[in-house]
């Protein structure tokens, strides 16, 4: 499921093959991915260009020349590919540029959605997003988590609190910062909270750095290690739990649950 690590991968993929090329035309294979009108949508795109785009949490905004902007988010198996010729038969949304190539929105599943906006910052306070969670800052993390009662691992997913976490690097960020993902927020210790905003930050750039592929992370990290019968680094099994209903994997000798 795409996380921040792959919006910032498809941020620099779509500013490297769609910046500054006249939209054509737009076809919309699946209509259930819009949260726009087609026509609307159609309207808005044709005859501009993308001029550069921001990424905020899951969210990719494409700028168009015309003050508006082309949000993408990219549910659980969105993605994006640009070339000469498309036949894939999960392309939901296609930008015709006018060199003959074209921008095409993949998703299998369809929980992916393309909307319209005239302002990042409206569409943040509409989603009541909470902040990146690359640009948060300690001073400000520190004020949001005193906030909070419930458990760590709900708390990083919520994008009303920080945007950008999923299942994923939520784990990998908890094994990082030694914590028990059913650890309560109001429990940490100031170096505790002090190592989990520093985990954020390494665990997404790192992520980032390794274009988004868990699997390939140095074996210092839990992601090449979650699944059944991984072995931690420290020789301790990888044990599954469910938190919230989500699948969480961490390892009990680095992650102890008791605060004493
Ligand atoms: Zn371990």
């Amino acid at each position: 499921m795409p996380e921040l690590p792959s919006v910032e991968v498809y941020k620099n993929y779509f500013d490297s093959t769609s910046l500054n090329q006249i939209i054509k035309s737009i076809r919309i294979n699946s209509k259930e991915i819009l949260t726009e009108n087609p026509l609307l949508l159609k309207k808005t795109l044709k005859g501009h260009s993308f001029t550069s785009s921001g990424r905020y949490g899951k969210y990719l905004f494409a700028y168009l020349d015309n003050e508006q902007s082309l949000v993408f988010h990219f549910g659980m198996t969105g993605s994006l590919k640009y070339g000469s010729i498309m036949d894939n038969p999960y392309s939901r949304f296609v930008i015709h540029f006018q060199n003959s190539h074209i921008l095409a929105f993949i998703d299998p599943r369809k929980f992916g959605r393309i909307s319209l906006t005239s302002s990042m910052n409206d569409f943040i306070q509409e989603k009541k997003l909470g902040p990146d969670a690359l640009h948060i800052n300690y001073k400000f993390f520190k004020q949001l988590l005193k906030k909070r009662r419930g458990t760590l691992k709900p708390l990083l997913l919520n994008q009303n609190f920080i945007a950008g976490i999923g299942n994923l690097y939520a784990d990998e960020i908890l094994y990082q910062s030694h914590l028990h993902p059913l650890t309560h927020a109001d429990e940490l210790k100031p170096l505790e909270i002090k190592k989990l905003f520093r985990s954020i930050r390494k665990v997404l750039k790192k992520a980032i750095e390794y274009m988004d592929e868990p699997g390939n992370l140095p074996d210092s990290y839990l992601l090449p290690h979650r699944y059944l019968g991984g072995k931690c680094p420290c020789g301790g099994s990888i044990n599954v739990i469910k938190v919230a209903g989500r699948t969480t994997y961490f390892c009990p000798e680095c992650q102890k649950l008791s605060n004493s």
